[in-house]
This record gives C-alpha cells, structure tokens and sequence, in this order.
C-alpha cells in the first residue's frame, strides 16, 4: 500500500489531517491514487446517500449587484449587462413549475440588490412556503446583518449558500475590493449556522491567485466549520472582468475536491456545478462519479437565463425548465444514479465523524 493510500485512508476517518498529508493529496497522487481516492469517495457516498441525486430547482431572480467582485460578470462595475429583477408572480410561477417537474427545493440566488429588502425576501420566502410546504427554501443573497438572516429564517428559510471564495486574506483581497472581507463573510457563515440553518460553503477551483497553499487552507477552514453543503466548482473567466485572460479552473483539479470533499464531510450535500458542465460536456456526470450527490437544473425564465452570465459559456441558458430536467434525468441514468422527488436534506449533521 503507498503513502497516499494511508492519506485517503485516514481522510475517512479524521478530516484534521497535517497540512503535509493535505499538500500530499493534492500534488503527490499517483493515478492509481487518484483512482482509489474517487473508489473511496463513491463508496462512501453510496454508504450515506446510495444512489440518489437530489434536485435543487434555482432561480436566478435579479442580476442587480452593489458588490464589485473582480471575477464575477454581473459585478457592479459591469456596464455591458442587461440588468433585470423577476416579480414576485414570476418567481413563484418559477417554483410552481419546477414543482410539476418534481423539485421540492428552490433555490434564490441573485446579487446583492437594495430592492429586495428584508421585507420582500421575508414575503417571497413565505409565500413560496405557504404555497409548497413540503420543499426547502435555499437563500444564496450574499452578505447581510445577523438580524436579516434571522428574519429570513424565521419567514421560512431552510438553507443559505454562501461560498466563502477563498479562506486566505490576501487572496481574498485580490479577489474582492477593499469593501468586502474574509471576516465578514466568516461572521455571515458562523452566524448562518448558530441560527440554523443548513449552511453552504464554498470555492472556486483555479481562481485567479490560488496556490495549493489556500486550497489547502480551504480544506481546513471547511474541516473546522462543518458545512452541511459544499459548493466547488471550477473559476471560468468572464470577458468583461479583469481576469478575461485568466485560465480556467480544470475539471480534474475540480474532480479531484469533490472527492477530498466527500472523504471529508461523508454527510454533506455537494453539487455537480452548471460550472462543472460549462467546462466538460459530460462535466457533471464526472462530478456524481467524483462523490457529488446533488445538481441545480435551472428554473430561471428562459427570457432571463441569458442576462445572468457570472463567467463566459454558461450551458443551458436557452433551454426551458421542462428541457433542463429531462435532459438531467436522462444524464443521471446514463451514469447508474436516480434523480429523485425529495427535499434532499443532508442526512445528519456533520458534526460527527462517521467511524
Ligand atoms: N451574490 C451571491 C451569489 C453569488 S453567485 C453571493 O455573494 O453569495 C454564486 C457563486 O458563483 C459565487 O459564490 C462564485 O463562487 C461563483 N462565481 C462567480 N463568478 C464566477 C466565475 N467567473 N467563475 C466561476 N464561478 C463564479
């Protein structure tokens, strides 16, 4: 047995690994190594979740951003975008169909945008509960007040998606203006979860900057912080930000996180990105088989898809929600795995490690 069999190994026992043993995982892997970690982390999923993927329906509702974060195409500073927000109809029409489709998860993401006030995210998240009480309602609306997630949550809120982007300060700020900090984002999180909610985090793979070094800074931070979900997925540049001539993020370091990931949270609920299938076509077919057990059709109107462009190439921006669902049920059984109708809550809180 090589060394880094006994890393893998002990990854699915204790994530509290040496920053050696993480600096070995991520640079030292033979490919039968790399081969073993995806085994494992695939029999682990299975042991957790078998075969099933949950659905999580998103709805991109507005593209309006105050924030400026260097990578990202709706960015403030952006003025070749199209700026839209849905209404209130609109996006609970959105849930009303992704719920004939068989989502029992919606999933609110946009950019941080003034209009949409405590008080109209409270009234949209409890309309969409009133109306569907058996799904789970998932904010992804960036940074706010502890007493915002607070409303947001007593309103119905169940989840919150809040990538942390990096966990090193000074990539962070090469990341992100002067404005917006990693201690900031950390208070968001920790906060997120003393309220209760099943917290997200998260990085890009290959941002700009990125060394092993903040990966495996990363690595510990999501060790220590336990999220209930875990969103990775490759940085793509966009044309109209300052990293346009930044290379992307590759599907096999991407792959090659999910697993890690999976060894390291067995409980968690980890996404096959539209990211991941931006880079690869068959990208997140690979990321289930890497240990992801959860992907994100999108719900958006067909008339907005295309005006929610964070990076360059995003798929599925002309496809209507009824063709996004199919085509991800057919990808599924094409790898052996089951789309199915459920909240798709993470199975226990990862609190404990499973031995
Ligand atoms: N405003 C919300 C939602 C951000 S969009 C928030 O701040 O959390 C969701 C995620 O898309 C981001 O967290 C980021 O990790 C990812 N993203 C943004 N720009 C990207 C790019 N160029 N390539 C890949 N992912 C990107």
């Amino acid at each position: 047995m090589t060394g880094c069999r006994n890393i893998i190994d002990r990854l699915e026992k204790d994530y509290t690994l040496p920053r050696e043993d993480f600096q070995q995982l991520l640079t030292g892997l033979s490919p039968e190594d790399e081969e073993y970690l995806y085994e494992r982390a695939r029999e682990v999923r299975h042991q957790v979740y078998g075969k099933d993927v949950y659905l999580r329906g998103l709805i991109e509702f507005t593209n309006v951003c105050k924030n400026d974060c260097y990578y990202c195409g709706i960015r403030r500073s952006n003025l070749n975008v199209q700026r839209y927000r849905l209404s209130t109809e609109e996006i609970l029409d959105c849930c009303d169909r992704g719920y004939a489709l068989g989502f029992r998860t919606f999933v609110l993401q946009g950019g941080e945008d003034g209009y949409f006030t405590d008080d109209r995210v409270c009234q949209l998240v409890s309309e969409i509960k009133t109306r569907h009480p058996d799904c789970a309602v998932t904010l992804s609306i960036g940074e706010k007040s502890r007493e915002s997630y607070q409303a947001f949550f007593d309103a119905g809120a169940d989840r919150y998606l809040l990538r942390q982007e990096t966990s090193n300060p000074v990539h962070y700020r090469f990341l992100h203006p002067e404005e917006l900090t990693i201690e900031n984002r950390k208070r968001c999180l920790q906060d997120l979860k003393d309220i209760g909610y099943q917290v997200g985090c998260g990085i890009m793979v290959g941002s700009p900057g990125q060394t092993t070094d903040h990966i495996i800074e990363d690595l510990m931070f999501m060790g220590d912080f336990k999220p209930h979900m875990v969103g990775i997925g490759p940085f793509i540049p966009h044309k109209d930000t300052k990293f346009r001539d930044e290379a992307p993020g590759t599907l096999a370091d991407t792959l090659h996180l999910l697993a890690i990931l999976r060894l390291m949270l067995p409980n968690a609920l980890i996404p096959a990105t539209t990211a991941l299938g931006t880079i690869h076509p068959l990208g997140r077919e690979k990321g289930i088989l890497a240990g992801a057990n959860v992907v994100m059709p999108n719900l958006s109107p067909s008339t907005v898809r295309d005006k929610y462009l964070l990076y360059d190439g995003k798929i599925c921006t002309g496809d209507e929600a009824a063709e996004c669902c199919r085509c991800m049920e057919r990808r599924m059984e094409s790898i052996g795995y089951q789309v199915v109708v459920s909240r798709g809550d993470a199975k226990q809180e990862n609190t404990d490690v499973l031995l």
